[in-house]
């Protein structure tokens, strides 16, 4: 049996727990906490990084840093996680959903452009499978309409866009620690406020709207009541596990992209003789194989591969629903433009296995599988 998933582990986890607990300092920003942001700090070249309970609370975050409201219109990828439209939603903001790139199902900059209203206030890119979005155009565009960028870089801890680390190049960009994410805690996430102006602010919305961080800086001689905030703060366990996978790094990503690249070398012939798509992965990107995703034919033509690769063992896996499509979706939000690529994208995508430590036995195996099944 081969799953779509692992939960990644190194191996040292258990004793950075194990010293929390010896520390007797479990709430957030701990000494654990504090080696995470640091890292993400140092690593990345972002100003501040916070650590949170998810990814979805950093991105409602950014939708209190911004001062989203009543009647704000929002543009992102209707091809996404729930989380990026509910962050605004909560806010009042109607979400305006466009279309995405077939090669990459990342939001179509022409798309974002021609959506723009006076009522527009954000741009939210989300960077698919932690594959980069065209952020140079997206920055461009923003700074024409005088709009917040917003990366949901979820998925693209250590992927990079001529160089720069995903998460650094917008005002605010969000990480996400979940299981299914190439380094995770369980549960975690990360926000990243690359515009320094809205770092003071963020300290205050992380804790609970009070200017507790200054206090524990020694900069207030007492914490009180500044803003509205909540308590978007990381537990020092989930730090602990957190802080090793990020030590290890560097590690876990070749690890993840020798597989991607035997993915992709397995499977090239199948791409070129047109039975099934392959990703693309634009030459300013560096990604950090976050998802091996192939597009079939058709939607039948999908169920029928995943039916025989379960046969085989081999789970796989969907992805999105559109979210313009939704019950929801269709409550807070409309479509801009024409779904030429959202829905069939999603109707012809199929996730492999893919996680840290995955033997070079079971990557060829998926492969042959594959492959058998187009040669039957
Ligand atoms: C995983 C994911 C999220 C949510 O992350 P959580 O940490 O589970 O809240 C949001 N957006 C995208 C694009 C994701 O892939």
């Amino acid at each position: 049996m081969i799953p779509f998933n692992i939960p990644c582990h190194i191996g040292e986890e258990e004793q950075a727990i194990a010293q929390v607990i010896a520390n007797q300092k479990m709430s957030g920003n701990g000494e654990y906490g504090k080696k995470c942001v640091n890292w993400l700090e140092q690593q990345l070249h972002t100003k501040k990084a916070l650590l949170t309970p998810s990814c979805t609370a950093a991105l409602e975050m950014t939708a209190l840093l911004i001062d989203i409201g009543e009647g704000d219109e929002v543009i992102m990828p209707s091809y996404t996680f729930v989380s990026t439209a509910n962050a605004f939603a909560l806010r009042g903001a109607k979400i305006v959903f466009v279309d995405v790139d077939s090669t990459t199902m990342n939001i179509d900059t022409d798309q974002v452009q021609e959506a723009i209203t006076n009522q527009t206030k954000a741009i939210v890119v989300v960077h698919y499978a932690g594959v980069s979005c065209e952020m140079e155009t997206i920055m461009t565009i923003a700074g024409l309409h005088d709009l917040w960028v917003i990366e949901d870089a979820a998925q693209g801890l250590m992927s990079r866009y001529h160089g720069q680390a995903l998460g650094t190049i917008g005002h605010l960009g969000t990480f996400s620690f979940h299981e299914t994410k190439n380094y995770s805690c369980g549960e975690g996430g990360a926000l990243l406020i690359n515009d320094e102006s809205l770092i003071g602010r963020a300290e205050v919305i992380q804790e609970k709207g009070t200017d507790r961080s200054q206090f524990i800086r020694g900069e207030v001689d007492k914490y009180s009541w500044r803003d509205i905030g909540s308590s978007y703060l990381l537990s020092e366990l989930n730090a602990a596990y957190l802080s090793v996978q990020l030590e290890h790094a560097e590690a876990i990503n070749q690890d993840r992209l020798t597989t991607w690249q035997y993915y992709y070398e397995g499977l090239q012939y199948l791409a070129i003789r047109g039975d099934l798509t392959l990703p693309m992965i634009p030459k300013e990107v560096e990604h950090n194989a976050h998802l091996f995703y192939i597009k079939t034919k058709d939607k039948e033509g999908r169920q029928q591969l995943m039916d025989y690769l379960a046969e085989k063992g081999i789970m796989t896996v969907t992805h999105y629903v559109p979210l313009h499509n939704s019950q929801a979706g269709k409550k807070y939000g409309t479509f801009y433009g024409e779904d030429r690529y959202t829905t069939s994208g999603s109707d012809r995508l199929l996730r492999l296995p893919l996680y840290y430590g995955m033997s070079k036995r079971d990557v060829a195996y998926v492969v042959e599988s594959i492959q058998q099944f187009y040669e039957k």
